[in-house]
């Protein structure tokens, strides 16, 4: 029987896992932390009973991923819950740009630029599972929904800046960019507009919805099925070498900088070469906050939504993008909020609800912060910090020690410049392959990048497979 170890145990190495498990190979997962998961579990951060997301929280790649749907997670116990209104992106005076799941409400509520919001995503949202079942594949595959991705095309590789010049209202034009700045890449640069079109898209055919009982319900349900594949687990055990392991298929779910420090003596020197290039983006800075009753919003809809991005207008997110890139702490950062008990309770207790915060910092940034973070929310809603019952903060000092995979702060594993969204971690066919036989790299340093969905894992166990059959 063939053997395979999967060295840490985030959605993607639990995707490979499942992925591996399914083909009838006998699968390992060791992970270093005392609990599985990576960037998807939850805990009781500030209250007792108060559920807190410590990484990811709102999943519109997730719900849409095809691998998550084929694994049939659901009979696992996942189940994705949505907020009453999915994005709402606040402005000065009260005025937001609001995105629903209905694309028809969210044209209505967009009013003079409605149409304008239709025409631009409109073919997007039309053929988005077409465009996901490409986009969650490296670029070097052959295409089967031509001409889907010959519309997409022109918008994918265009700057946010170019894809906002046609919209005209404040409140249609930050709501792109609130949702475009998920890439944390300036947004005048090519292909910015890529994920923020997607995830939009996204989001008109599956909203943007939380995992009930919180992130860590999506990997508790792969260990599930993993289990029942006959696959085992290991927490508590950390790699330092590739040595260590012996079977033959291993797959990575780490940063290619660690692939290099396990692995280096066995690399090919290009890859090796390759791998310490890959670069890193710009960091986050995290805060979990118990809140009172509810965050005060002057924008009405802002307090049903599950998710927010606090920066204002586009101008500003644009300025604010482009200042972490540079290495400087902007005074308005771009913050992205969640309110995910709006879509699920049980993460409440009595009146102290989870609030989900995080800014977007330089890389390696060693500041504090907090208090942009809060002065952000608190423009928005006047009030705000009267109602803070406790906060936890995670800096991206401390992100690598919770996870090696976040280098300098990264949540995402990568900057997503033009080169690393189209290819990476390396120049190469097989973007999986190390170039040491049967060994992989399936972390989201690969394509599709940074995200909750499991397609790196998967696509990286696919080659694998191809590889074994050969
Ligand atoms: C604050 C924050 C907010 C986020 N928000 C969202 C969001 O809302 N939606 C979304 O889709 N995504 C979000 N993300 C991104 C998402 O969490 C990641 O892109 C995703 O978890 C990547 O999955 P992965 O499997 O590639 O790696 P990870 O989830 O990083 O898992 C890697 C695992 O490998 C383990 N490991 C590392 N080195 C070793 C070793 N040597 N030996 C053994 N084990 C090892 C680690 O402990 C970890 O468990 C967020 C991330 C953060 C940090």
């Amino acid at each position: 029987m063939t053997t395979a170890t999967v060295v840490g145990s985030g959605p993607n190495g639990l995707a490979a896992a499942v992925t591996l498990a399914r083909a009838g190979v006998s699968v390992t997962v060791l992970e270093m932390a005392d609990r599985i998961g990576g960037g998807t579990r939850t805990s009781e951060l500030t209250v007792p009973g108060v559920l807190h997301d410590d990484c990811s929280a709102v999943h519109p790649m997730g719900v849409a991923s095809a691998f998550f749907r084929s694994a049939g997670l659901d009979r696992y116990g996942l189940r994705w819950l949505r907020a009453p209104i999915d994005v709402v992106h606040p402005l000065d005076g009260g005025r937001a740009g609001v995105l629903q799941t209905s694309l028809s409400d969210t044209v209505e509520g967009l009013g003079a630029d409605g149409a304008r919001w239709r025409r631009v995503f409109g073919p997007l949202v039309r053929t988005f599972e077409d465009l996901a079942d490409e986009f969650f594949q490296p670029i070097t595959h052959i295409p089967r929904h031509l001409v889907p991705m010959a519309r997409f095309g022109p918008t994918a590789l265009s700057p946010a800046t170019l894809t906002a010049s046609r919209l005209q209202t404040p409140e249609a034009r930050a709501l792109f960019g609130g949702v475009a700045a998920h890439a944390v890449y300036p947004l005048s640069r090519p292909t910015t507009s890529a994920i923020g079109a997607m995830m939009i898209a996204a989001g008109h055919n599956h909203g943007w919805p939380v995992a009930e009982g919180g992130s860590e319900a999506i990997t508790t349900a792969m260990a599930k099925l993993l289990a029942e594949l006959g696959g085992t687990v290991h927490t508590g055990v950390e790699v330092t070498h590739l040595d260590e392991v012996t079977s033959d298929i291993v797959m990575m779910d780490l940063s290619p900088t660690a692939v290099v420090d396990l692995a280096g003596h066995r690399l090919p020197a290009r890859v090796a070469k390759a791998y310490r290039r890959y670069r890193y983006g710009p960091a986050a800075f995290k805060l979990d906050i118990a809140v009172d009753d509810h965050i005060p919003w002057t924008n009405e809809a802002a307090r049903y939504a599950g998710t927010v991005h606090v920066c204002g207008s586009f101008e500003e997110i644009v300025a604010a993008e482009r200042d972490v890139h540079r290495g400087v702490m902007p005074q308005r950062p771009y913050v992205l909020l969640a309110q995910q008990y709006l879509a699920d309770p049980s993460r409440s207790a009595g009146s102290i609800h989870p609030i989900w915060a995080y800014a977007h910092t330089p890389h390696g940034y060693t500041g504090d912060a907090t208090g942009l973070i809060l002065d952000q929310i608190e423009r928005f809603a006047p009030g705000f910090r009267e109602r803070i019952a406790a906060i936890h903060s995670r800096s991206p000092r401390e992100m690598p020690s919770y996870n090696p995979n976040y280098v300098g702060g990264d949540i995402i594993t990568g900057l997503n410049s033009p080169r690393q969204v189209l290819m990476r971690p390396r120049v190469a066919f097989d973007p999986y392959a190390t170039g040491i036989d049967g060994v992989y790299i399936c972390s989201a340093a690969t394509p599709p990048g940074g995200g909750v969905h499991g397609m790196n894992g998967h696509n990286a166990a696919l080659s694998a497979l191809r590889h074994v059959a050969r």
